[in-house]
């Protein structure tokens, strides 16, 4: 486990915070569940252990929703819908999605979660064209 310390917002800028702990895992999560609540193929959240939230900023934006009779939860701007961090109490880790970051990491993901369960296009990603910008 590394020393892990940085600071994130949301895509509108009303919540700022700073989080600091260990890395206890970095896992990319393609259960339908993370599909359904980032619009995209997996979720990317690191899990802290002995981890310490601040928030610096929209304390008062921030909304949690966790899906009855499931242990899924999201934390998100109220405003813009932005991934954010929670505490997460039975694993006593914090969650933090990758993206709402604002400092470069070095940590590279640990493993893919769910991987029955992903979505029939997340395949062979690499393989595809990529373009620097959009394509116009
Ligand atoms: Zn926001
Ligand atoms: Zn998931």
């Amino acid at each position: 486990m590394s020393d892990f310390k940085n600071i994130g917002s949301c895509l509108c800028g009303e919540v700022n915070y700073e989080v600091s702990g260990k890395i206890a895992g970095f896992y990319l999560c393609h259960c339908q569940y993370c599909q359904k609540d980032t619009g995209s193929e997996h979720a990317a959240n690191i899990f802290l252990s002995d981890g310490d939230l601040k928030w610096l900023k929209g304390e008062g934006n921030i909304k949690c929703f966790t899906l009855p009779r499931t242990r899924h939860t999201k934390s998100f701007c109220s405003q813009c819908g932005s991934a954010l961090p929670y505490a997460d109490h039975i694993d006593d880790a914090l969650v933090v999605p990758a993206g709402s970051l604002d400092k470069k990491i070095n940590t590279k993901p640990n493993a893919h979660l769910f991987i029955s369960s992903k979505a029939t296009w997340s395949e062979a990603l690499e393989n595809i064209k990529k373009f620097d910008r959009l394509p116009i």
